[in-house]
């Protein structure tokens, strides 16, 4: 199968985005994801999937912690940095801290996790994290992925 046929199909499930943050060596790092879902309430589960050539995957492997930040509308600048898309220009980031995790400063959720098992499926490896703690901001809008396009909540509604 074609993988331009693939993509387009997956691409028609609007999701949001998240910048996936953890730590090597006392530096942080963050990837742009939109692979994330939430897996069980009892115990708290999620699950995020990282490409084979993700040079975040080695850093979460060997931190077993990684944090989940659900960006903001005014976020874009900061989904295209983390994704490589945005090499030349300066954009400002701030991490922080959540129990012990970094996270990413004006994310509407910031959600720090442990690393519980990981499964290698293809091309990516699955990593379930138990929640630590999660932060939330409710005044902003979250940021729209659709299409292999950037949107907001208004973009669609309209
Ligand atoms: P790198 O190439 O090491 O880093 C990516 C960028 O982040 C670099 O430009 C780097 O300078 C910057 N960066 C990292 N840490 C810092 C820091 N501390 N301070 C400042 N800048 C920093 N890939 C997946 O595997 N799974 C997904 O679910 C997924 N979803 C995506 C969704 C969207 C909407 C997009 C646009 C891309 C997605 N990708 C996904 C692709 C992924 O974001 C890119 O392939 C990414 O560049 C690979 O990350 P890396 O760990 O190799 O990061
Ligand atoms: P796109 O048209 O490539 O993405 C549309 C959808 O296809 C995504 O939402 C995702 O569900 C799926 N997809 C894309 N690449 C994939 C991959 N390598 N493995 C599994 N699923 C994938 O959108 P775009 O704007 O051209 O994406 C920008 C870059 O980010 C591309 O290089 C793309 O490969 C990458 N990306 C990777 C993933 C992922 O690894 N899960 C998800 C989204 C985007």
């Amino acid at each position: 199968m074609d993988d331009r046929l693939f993509r387009n199909a997956m691409g028609k499930f609007a999701t949001g985005v998240t910048v996936i943050t953890t730590e090597h060596d006392k530096q942080e790092h963050g990837m742009t994801a939109n692979a994330f879902m939430s897996v069980s309430l009892e115990p708290k589960l999620v699950v995020i999937s990282i490409g084979e050539k993700a040079r975040c995957l080695p850093k979460i492997k060997e931190s077993g912690i990684f944090g989940v930040n659900i960006l903001a509308e005014d976020q874009q600048d900061h989904s295209m940095v983390f994704a490589g898309q945005k090499k030349d220009e300066v954009v400002e980031v701030t991490f922080e801290r959540l129990a012990g995790v970094p996270v990413l400063q004006g994310a509407i959720a910031q959600i720090s996790c442990d690393v519980v098992s990981e499964y290698v499926e293809g091309d990516h490896t699955l990593f379930i994290g138990k929640v630590r703690d999660i932060k939330l901001d409710d005044s902003k809008e979250p940021l729209l992925f659709y299409a292999g396009k950037y949107r907001s909540l208004e973009t669609i509604t309209v």
